[in-house]
């Protein structure tokens, strides 16, 4: 199939032609034909399939054919809306809608908060007719009146599942209050958690149905590897991946933003450049780092799973999970930083014995064993033990969750959402010893155990999602 048979008028072919694109992604095979007939759509589709350009290049497509209904000023109305969960995707959504829309007269913008308000405020006046925009700031927006979005005709949620996962589901009911009942909705998700079906239930109307890569699935071009390391070697393991590997462009990830700060400065004091991304950078900061790491200028970029949502560099040759993720499904979306649309890319695991919890629920979720390597002079030292790990307020490992500082009781489920209902329900906690395999109180170790923990791969009923701060 070529680009060419998916009925897309010539100025987006060129567009497509000039990225040296010629055969759309299956997700963009399925995607583009359906969103140019005008129904709803719920695609299963995670990033690194070319989601992107699947509902850009119809969405260009449909805004073009029918001419906008300019106020008395000439100002045309914002007629497509795209809410995506980061400022990184945000930003590289609208990079898209550029790319693709290079050849056509429409305007788009793109929105997030830790920025200036007025600067969008002058753009808004000028009239778009696309806004990518985070949750937030749209709605700082359109409670300070400042944007209209009442002629809103095509609307995208992009990676809705993490959107729920970062506590916007609120938001995004206000804004769906906000916009015409009448639209095209486009929800775009990798995983579907009966959250997502809920908001799907509300938001599409018959929508068709497509999914690229099964739930969970990790993609088959990334080589998967975990080399198993003492607790404190980690960073000079890291170091020496790097050196003796020669790796240029690492992406490297930590659990919490201290730890990422502190790595960096490990890593720039060996003589590797670092720079860090997550949640306390200022965005202009953030996207230095982002700039110099694509230019090549950066060696490595240390990032917080939330920061790294949407970072999207082509054929990005090295992921490190430096610390493994303790929601499972982020290592997915982690690893899938590397390999993008069928580049070759390896995903690196250092595991010391603490996460070996974390590394048997990945395992499970991407229903296979990731092998395991040791690198001489790093093995983990024969007599370490394995020791909770404290994740913001809460523990995990040995003997279950925990919350730190007393208080709050329930031990509920792990991490806890920020603003959202972390814990409740008792019982639910993880826990049982890193090494066995079953566990009375604690989660259990197969889906057919009984016990009082989490059954065998459902969500929680609430409270999952990552460490209160990222
Ligand atoms: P996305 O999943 O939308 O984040 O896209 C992942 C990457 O695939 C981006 O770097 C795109 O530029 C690239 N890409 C999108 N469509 C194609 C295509 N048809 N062929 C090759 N690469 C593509």
């Amino acid at each position: 199939m070529l680009f060419t048979e998916l009925g897309l008028s010539e100025p987006l072919l060129r567009a497509v032609a000039d990225q040296g694109y010629d055969t759309p992604t299956p997700i963009q095979a399925q995607a583009i034909p359906q969103v140019l007939k005008g129904g709803d759509l719920l695609a299963g589709a995670q990033t690194g399939t070319g989601k992107t350009a699947g509902f850009v290049l119809p969405m260009l497509q449909r805004l073009m054919a029918e001419p906008a209904r300019k106020d008395a000023r000439g100002r045309v109305p914002i007629r497509a809306l795209i809410l995506t969960p980061t400022r990184e995707l945000a930003a590289q959504v609208e990079e898209s809608v550029r790319i693709y829309g290079k050849y056509l007269p429409l305007t788009s913008m793109v929105m997030f908060g830790g920025v200036g308000m007025s600067p969008q405020v002058d753009r808004l006046r000028k009239g778009i007719d696309i806004l990518v925009a985070t949750p937030g700031r749209l709605l700082d927006h359109h409670q300070q009146r400042t944007l209209d979005l009442s002629q809103v005709e095509i609307f995208v949620l992009d990676e809705a599942d993490r959107m729920l996962d970062m506590g916007f589901v609120h938001d995004i009911k206000k804004v769906l209050a906000v916009i015409p009942v009448k639209k095209q909705s486009l929800l775009f998700s990798a995983t579907f958690s009966d959250e997502i079906k809920a908001l799907a239930d509300k938001l599409l109307n018959a929508p068709a149905l497509i999914e690229v890569a099964r739930r969970n699935q990790t993609n088959e071009s990334i080589a998967q590897l975990v080399h198993p390391v003492g607790r404190e070697r980690k960073k000079d393991l890291l170091a020496h991946l790097i050196k003796t590997g020669d790796w240029h462009q690492v992406l490297v990830f930590t659990r919490m933003k201290h730890g990422a700060n502190r790595l960096c400065d490990f890593l720039n004091d060996s003589g590797i450049s670092a720079m860090a991304i997550h949640g306390n950078k200022s965005q202009t900061a953030r996207t230095k780092a982002l700039a110099d790491f694509k230019a090549g200028s950066l060696a490595v970029l240390v990032a917080t799973d939330i920061a790294a949502r949407g970072i999207d560099i082509d054929q990005l040759p090295h992921v490190v999970n430096f610390e493994l993720p303790n929601v499972p499904e982020d290592y997915v979306h982690r690893i899938g930083r590397t390999g993008r649309a069928g580049a070759q890319g390896e995903a690196v695991s250092l595991v010391c014995l603490d996460e070996e919890i974390f590394l048997r629920d990945i395992e499970k979720l991407i229903k296979r064993s990731i092998p395991r390597q040791d690198v001489p002079g790093f093995e983990p030292p024969a007599n370490e033990k394995a020791e909770p790990i404290v994740l913001g307020r809460m523990t995990i490992g040995i003997g279950g969750t925990q919350r730190n500082g007393g208080g709050g009781g329930g031990g509920g489920g792990r991490g806890g959402r920020p603003g959202g209902g972390g814990g409740g329900g008792g019982g639910a906690g993880r826990g049982g010893p890193p090494r066995s395999t079953s566990g009375g109180g604690g989660r259990p170790g197969g889906p057919s155990s009984g016990g009082g923990g989490r059954p065998g791969g459902a969500r929680p009923p609430a409270g999952r999602g990552g460490p209160p701060k990222r």
